[in-house]
């Protein structure tokens, strides 16, 4: 049984980074008319000086000397500057990329569980999922709406 972690949304707070606020769908737009992802394709050094979450002091408190398994979409030229905020944030780490969320669900073994904002899985029955507006018409096995529900739910599963 092992806990996996998603980046943006999850760990790094890269929607504020862009845009200044919290995103309200999961293609949203700037000022420009840019998605989030046109935005950081334009600049992926966003990627780096992006903030942390307030999950991520939950996820790094819960891994406490452990690995910390990171499975993420990410364009080529992100992925340099993810890898330095992931030194700089988190430490011990390995990391899979994947083409999209759904590919993720082929990197988990059964009783595996994923923590994810991506509203764009097949099924959600692996899924613990911080609550954001884009991601409100799924239904993942646990939607967590701030840090302290989080840490239950990783204590209560002994991840
Ligand atoms: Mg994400």
């Amino acid at each position: 049984m092992t806990l996996k972690v998603d980046v943006d949304g999850v760990l790094r707070n890269l929607a504020h980074r862009v845009f200044g606020r919290p995103a309200c769908t999961w293609k949203n737009l700037d000022c420009e008319g840019n998605t989030l992802i046109q935005a950081v394709n334009k600049n992926p050094r966003l990627c780096l000086d992006a903030q942390p979450t307030q999950y991520l002091a939950v996820i790094l408190n819960h891994h406490k000397h452990r690995r910390m398994h990171i499975l993420t979409s990410q364009p080529e030229t992100w992925r340099g500057y993810t890898e330095h905020w992931l030194d700089i944030y988190v430490g011990d780490y390995d990391v899979i990329y994947t083409n999209d969320s759904d590919e993720k669900l082929q990197y988990l073994e059964p009783g595996d569980f994923l923590i994810d904002d991506s509203p764009c899985f097949k099924r959600f029955d692996q899924i613990i999922m911080p609550d954001y507006p884009y991601n409100r018409k799924v239904d993942p096995l646990y939607r967590v709406y701030n840090p302290g529900e989080l840490a239950y739910v990783l204590r209560r599963f002994n991840l």
